[in-house]
């Protein structure tokens, strides 16, 4: 059995969420403290604990994600976004359900901290 997440207790209903978008392979929706003001996480509905665990078979799923992840982007009238994967804890990664952030809305400072 996969882990229980934060992101798997969204997913099932458990935990409420405010949903943006929503397919058959994912879910989008805003992160709980926004970073800029557009800051909206995509997940797969597919257990995947990071980008490190993807495998061969998740590979049209990724495509998906990505895709997706401009649509949303551009549905919220973005012209500029970033869009993030944070992959192990010492990237910054804090919950273990693979994840794409979309964040923009404000001038995006590089590198990233
Ligand atoms: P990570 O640090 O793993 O790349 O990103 C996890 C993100 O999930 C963080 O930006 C954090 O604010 C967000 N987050 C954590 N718990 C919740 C929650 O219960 N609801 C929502 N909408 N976002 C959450």
């Amino acid at each position: 059995m996969p882990e229980e997440t934060i992101f798997s207790k969204i997913l099932n209903g458990e935990i409420p969420c405010k949903e943006v978008y929503s397919d058959d392979l994912c879910l989008a929706f805003r992160d709980i403290e926004p970073q800029a003001p557009t800051h909206i996480l995509l997940i797969p509905r597919k257990t995947i604990r990071s980008l490190k665990e993807a495998e061969d078979q998740d590979k049209k799923l990724l495509g998906h994600l990505l895709f997706i992840s401009s649509k949303i982007a551009q549905q919220e009238g973005l012209d500029n976004w970033r869009t993030v994967i944070n992959t192990g804890k010492e990237s910054g990664q804090t919950v273990f359900h693979l994840h794409l952030h979309i964040i923009g809305g404000r001038p995006l400072l590089w590198p990233p901290g």
